[in-house]
């Protein structure tokens, strides 16, 4: 071989190298950005390993949440629910105060809870969302700081306007939030031991997981496991806060 030869070998070798060191380099960067955007979306910050379990109730005031009460205030527990507006008559009026009163996070989930009627039109959204409010701040002088999306955010009957709503919404300084845990409580016949499982299967993926439960008339089964779902969360780790106190709000889609 050519000294000239000799020369093009080797650095074509040395090229080579270079690029090999230089990709196993950047695959390394890549895996760990991709573990830090792992533990950004679980909630996790540098050394901050807390954990904080969100439990949600949508669907009240109902002839349950006095009972629902009771558990979290034996249990030392605070959660957020988010409430039918056309459901809080004068009975019910009561039951949402003592919520307040007792440090629960409202939030606002529809005054009427018709899919016909609030997805009718980007309009009728809207006015459903702020009907409520304007309930709130009435009845409660209560500033309500988030909603719960009947059927969450992504639902399709939402799907034309939705960035619009979602604009709106946070120009009247309000945020919305889905879940990342669901107990299934309002689909089928649940029993206990669904909603136990269906949360345990999910839970322990979240630092911050935020739980979907029901507070209707029709879900007893959600208040018998209730007692059961703060324990095991409690054995877990985990601490228990209002939604607004969460790092990140809870979004299915960004
Ligand atoms: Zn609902």
């Amino acid at each position: 071989m050519e000294k000239k030869e000799k020369i093009f070998c080797i650095t074509a070798i040395l090229i080579i190298c270079a690029c090999m060191l230089m990709e196993r380099a950047g695959y390394r960067n890549k895996e760990i950005r991709e573990t830090e955007s792992h533990g950004a979306s679980n909630g996790l910050s540098g050394t901050d390993n807390k954990k904080t379990a969100f439990l949600t109730f949508d669907d009240g005031p109902s002839c349950l949440t006095a009972n629902y009460l009771d558990i979290l205030k034996e249990e030392g527990v605070k959660a957020t629910f988010f409430l039918i507006g056309q459901q809080i008559d004068s009975d019910m009026a009561e039951i949402v105060k003592r919520e307040i009163d007792e440090g629960h996070e409202i939030g606002i989930h529809t005054y009427c809870h018709e899919a016909n009627e609030i997805y009718a039109t980007q309009d009728s959204c809207y006015k459903d969302v702020m009907k409520i409010k304007d309930q709130l701040e009435r009845q409660f002088n209560y500033d309500a700081k988030l909603v719960r999306f009947p059927w969450g955010s992504a639902n399709g009957y939402m799907s034309p306007f939705r960035t619009n709503i979602i604009d709106m919404i946070h120009k009247n300084g309000l945020e919305y939030e889905d879940w990342n845990v669901s107990a299934e409580d309002s689909v089928g016949t649940p029993t206990v031991d669904s909603i136990l499982n269906n949360i345990r299967k999910d839970y322990k993926k979240y630092d911050e997981p935020v739980i979907l439960m029901h507070d209707s008339g029709c879900n007893k089964k959600t208040l018998e496991a209730l007692r059961s779902i703060i324990k095991e969360l409690k054995e877990a780790g985990y601490n228990f806060s209002t939604l607004s106190e969460r790092k990140n709000p809870c979004h299915f889609l960004e």
